[in-house]
């Protein structure tokens, strides 16, 4: 079984972001940029399926700018046999995504195809249901479990309220949650052995997809500032505050 692995480089998890001065997005200049952390959960889990003789092969798969190279590094470094990288400047949206990751289904032929179930930069969700959408294949959305069983796929989803479990049919995509697994951190000597693994570079006219933007963002803006706090002396004062300025009891 043939594992494909979409890894989006964002900006790191921990940067605290900041909106562009002219309101038409968020810096991201001089920003550390890292792999989107459910696409970390991707890449381990397909690199768990390989080492349980389950998957034989784990290609990871970004698009975007020349720099997500380093994204493809840090998945072949944590175990990943070989990356794509479908290189383009363009500003890429979730259907031009799922387009380009089809073009390459179609080429590489996996069995099964793992997304994160969101990017943490714009939080959309959907480009895991797109992609399974145009190529008419099972998909197993939220996954906290999965289990490979011949040809067909048992996958645990978080849903309100509980988990559901489902039998796909494979081909199928999945989409990562955060309890899926925890992901592992590259070696020194698998960061060196990841330089030598093969990249091979696409673009969107190779692959022969339009990716131009459906959609125009009108405005950016910061969350507003959260009010500072006041300290209280007593118990009394504060059921006082909660009851007759907060009304909230
Ligand atoms: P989204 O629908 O934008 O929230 O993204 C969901 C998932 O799709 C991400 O966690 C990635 O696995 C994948 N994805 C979206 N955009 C890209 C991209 N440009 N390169 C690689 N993977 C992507």
């Amino acid at each position: 079984m043939k594992v494909l692995v979409a890894v989006k480089r964002v900006i790191d998890a921990n940067v605290k972001v900041r909106v562009k001065a002219d309101g038409t997005g968020v810096e991201t200049t001089n920003v550390k940029m890292s792999m989107n952390p459910f696409d970390e959960i991707g890449i381990e889990e397909a690199i768990r399926l390989k080492e349980a003789g389950k998957a034989t092969e784990v290609i990871a798969l970004s698009a975007g700018v020349q720099q997500c190279q380093e994204t493809l590094r840090t998945a072949l470094a944590m175990g990943a046999d070989r990356g794509i990288l479908i290189q383009t400047d363009a500003e890429l949206q979730p259907l031009a995504v799922a387009k380009l990751f089809k073009a390459v289904v179609e080429k590489e032929q996996p069995q099964l195809v793992i997304l994160g179930k969101q990017a943490i930069d714009d939080d959309c969700n959907q480009t895991g249901q797109m992609l399974s959408t145009l190529l008419g294949w099972a998909q197993g959305t939220f996954a906290s479990k999965l289990e490979p069983n011949g040809d067909s796929l048992t996958v645990t989803r978080e849903v309100d309220g509980g988990l559901e479990t489902v039998a796909l049919k494979m081909p199928a995509v999945i989409t990562t949650d955060l309890r899926l697994n925890e992901p592992r951190y590259a070696s020194l000597p698998n960061i060196m052995k990841a330089k030598k693994k093969p990249i091979e570079t696409l673009t969107p006219d190779e692959l022969g997809v339009d990716v131009s933007p459906r959609l125009k963002t009108l405005k950016v803006v910061e969350p507003p500032p959260r009010k500072s706090g006041v300290r209280v002396s007593s118990v009394a004062e504060l059921v006082d505050k909660l009851r007759n300025e907060a009304k909230v009891i």
